[in-house]
């Protein structure tokens, strides 16, 4: 798969799933755009995407920012004169209960960062989407297609369900424009999410390994497995896939 001349941005591209993915696009040739908060982090992506042979266009946003998000894709149209692929991938997860006196301010920030910052870039990258005939990748998670409960919660799975059905609205929409919006819904994946809610290291292990024995390959995904799956459903390979929701959880939703 080349995507050699393809620019590629990817939100999150410090971390877990997102570095995976930058790291891949500059394997294959892309031009990479990646944006993050953490310096250090983006630092790190940054050298492994050289060492692949691509230089990246590193930038240090707030997706949740407006300002921020309008200098993302400014910055990157100045950088490289384009844009093909945007992968709307930062996100997080925070523990809720419709219960906790706090419910609607976690509501409020899981939202402004998992569903409303794609929305915002997919709004400004789209007009240069539509002239490349490129296309969008989401990430969202099993979440969006099950409840869950304790360290999940209403407000992750609701802003995860929204984002599937924006991916819905944008692949019909975009579709006779020649471009593909779909959704990658992953379950349980090694990253750094945990780590921003477990302080206690051995909850961390505990809360993988329960979330292993629940995937009936018993087995937790690897950043790359996902990253492969971005790849695959950004290249011509995919061209008859769009406005699709595509579950890659070792069969957790089965169970
Ligand atoms: P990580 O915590 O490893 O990475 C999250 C990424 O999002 C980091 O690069 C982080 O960058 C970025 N990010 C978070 N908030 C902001 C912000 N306000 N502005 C800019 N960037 C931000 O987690 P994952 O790789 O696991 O998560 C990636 C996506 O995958 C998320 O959308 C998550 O919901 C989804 N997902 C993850 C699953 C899992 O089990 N890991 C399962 C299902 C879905 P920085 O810290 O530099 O700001």
């Amino acid at each position: 798969m080349s995507f050699k001349s393809k620019v590629v941005l990817v939100t999150g591209g410090s971390s877990g799933i997102g570095a995976a993915a930058a790291i891949k696009f500059a394997e294959e040739g892309a031009k990479v755009s990646m944006v993050g908060r953490n310096e250090k982090k983006l630092q790190n992506v940054s050298d492994k995407c050289k060492k692949a042979g691509s230089i990246p266009l590193v930038i240090n946003a707030d997706v949740t920012k407006d300002e921020d998000v309008k200098r993302i894709i400014s910055d990157t149209i100045k950088h490289y004169g384009r844009l093909d692929i945007l992968v709307n991938n930062a996100g997080t997860c925070i523990p809720s209960s419709i219960l906790a006196p706090n419910a609607v301010q976690t509501f409020d920030s899981l939202m402004a960062l998992n569903l409303r910052s794609a929305i915002y870039l997919t709004n400004l990258a789209a007009p240069y989407i539509v002239e490349s005939k490129g296309n969008i990748i989401n990430i969202s998670s099993v979440a969006a297609l099950r409840p869950f409960e304790d360290e999940v919660g209403f407000a992750y799975c609701t802003s995860k369900a929204g984002l599937d059905h924006f991916t819905r609205c944008v692949a019909l929409e975009l579709a006779p424009k020649g471009v593909r919006v779909n959704s990658i819904n992953p379950g349980p994946v090694r990253t750094d999410i945990a780590k921003r809610y477990f302080t206690d290291e051995s909850k961390e292990q505990e809360m993988w390994e329960s979330a292993k024995k629940m995937t009936p390959l018993n087995r937790i995904s690897e950043p790359e497995e996902i990253g492969d799956l971005i790849l695959y459903l950004a290249s011509e390979k995919a061209r008859s896939i769009t406005g699709a929701v595509y579950a890659i959880d070792n069969g957790y939703l089965m169970k």
